[in-house]
């Protein structure tokens, strides 16, 4: 085997036996799992294509031509979406994240947003609605979107610097037109709150320490001058194809002290339970931070496990729910819809899911100092979303 070749193993075949609840939910009762965390986030893949080839998430010796996506016929229709979101909902959902693969490739995904959008929490309110993206078709569909409904958007962009960004993305994708597709959105109101600051337009940047490491600064000034909340995610080893290694992961404390010797940083309380990064604001000269002054996030997924208020679940492009990042297998809510599945019969299929719920990933990585299990096979990042 060369040193390129990278076996994969397929894990969307898997299907798993779906638990009957272990407890009835009594009226107004949280459903929980068995960690005593609830369910709040519903992430759901709406393409397991992409236009880029991050060379940390869909490399091109894997995603080349040969590579076999999922059949029209697989995908969930946006009715389908729409139906299962509904139930989520009911079961305390608050927030849902459109995700991928390249969410905006999916044709019409404005329309989806549309649909989502009409949906209600248990409290009655409009559901957050948000999307991640790769920013290549945001300048044309940024308008669309928040006439649709979408409240929030993350722009995924790894370097400032153009041999970088190239390499990383490895289609020879310029930084210009991501920038552009952040300025559209910015220009279409997307993830402005209601005091008039963008902090629902946020910039995520994957560091690796021997590829974008000279970036960390750069990308720092240039938000903070942007004023839009940029946020480091530590290189995680999710899937099979990337070939993680720890000495890649620049831990979050690092980029603190180094931010934080060009200009001081404040932490900020966490805005939601569960969120996933840790807040930092940029403080003012005298000390203090407002509201709506730059700021900067930490997602410290290797270094610094969230996983004891971990509220997120992934709906893979066709239908699959994981209730982790790093599952090795999904529970087959497809087959259920396509089934002829009552909204009763899915809502006790999902509260038996979450009872039964016990992954803990990245806090039982942190005991293991970095070591996974030999032969877990865990699912892509491009076919449930991030
Ligand atoms: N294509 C869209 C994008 O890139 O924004 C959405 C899907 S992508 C899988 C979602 C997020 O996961 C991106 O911010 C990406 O940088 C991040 N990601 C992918 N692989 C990762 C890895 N190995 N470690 C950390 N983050 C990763
Ligand atoms: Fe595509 Fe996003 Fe993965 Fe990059 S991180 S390959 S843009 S899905
Ligand atoms: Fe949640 Fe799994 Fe990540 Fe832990 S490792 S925070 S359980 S997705």
């Amino acid at each position: 085997m060369s040193e390129k070749t990278i076996v994969l193993h397929d894990q969307r075949a898997k299907g798993l036996i779906i638990p009957k609840p272990q407890r009835v939910l009594a009226p107004g009762q949280s459903l929980t799992d068995m960690w005593h965390r609830p369910l709040r986030d519903l992430r759901i893949s709406v393409t397991d294509r992409c236009n880029f080839r991050c060379t940390y998430c869909m490399p091109k010796e894997v995603y080349d031509n040969t590579y076999r996506y999922l059949p029209h016929a697989d995908i969930l229709s946006f009715e389908e979406i729409t139906r299962l979101a509904s139930i989520f909902l009911k079961l305390g959902v608050k927030k849902i994240r459109l995700t991928g693969g390249e969410p905006l490739l999916r044709k019409r995904v404005e329309d989806l947003v549309a649909m989502l959008s009409e949906l209600k929490t248990l409290e009655g309110h409009a559901p957050e609605l948000t999307l991640t993206t790769n920013a290549t078709l945001l300048k044309h569909k940024a308008q669309a979107l928040k006439q649709a409904g979408l409240q929030r958007v993350t722009v995924s962009l790894d370097a400032l610097d153009e041999t970088v960004f190239r390499r990383m993305n490895d289609v020879d994708f310029p930084v210009s037109d991501v920038l552009d597709g952040i300025a559209a959105a910015r220009e279409a109101g997307l993830g402005l709150d209601a005091s008039g600051h963008f902090t629902g337009l946020k910039v995520n940047m994957v560091v690796q320490r021997s590829v974008n490491f000279d970036q960390i600064l750069p990308m720092a000034e240039h938000f903070r001058q942007w004023r839009l909340p940029l946020r480091f995610i530590e290189y995680m080893d999710v899937g099979q194809t990337n070939n993680w290694n720890l000495d890649e992961v620049v831990p979050s404390a690092t980029i603190v002290q180094m931010i934080s010797a060009q200009h001081p940083l404040m932490p900020l309380a966490a805005t939601q339970a569960g969120e996933t990064a840790k807040r930092f604001g940029y403080a003012r000269a005298d000390g203090q931070w407002h509201a709506g002054d730059p700021e900067v996030g930490f997602i410290s997924s290797v270094t610094q496990a969230f996983c004891g208020d971990c509220n997120r679940s992934r709906l893979s492009t066709d239908g699959r729910l994981y209730l982790c990042l790093f599952a090795s297998s999904g529970y087959d809510l497809r087959a259920l819809l396509r089934g002829g599945a009552s909204d009763v019969e899915l809502e006790h299929a999902l509260v038996g899911i979450w009872q039964s719920r016990d992954d803990r990933y990245s806090a039982l990585r942190q005991v293991q100092q970095g070591h996974t299990e030999p032969g877990a096979q865990r699912v892509e990042m491009s076919y449930i979303g991030g």
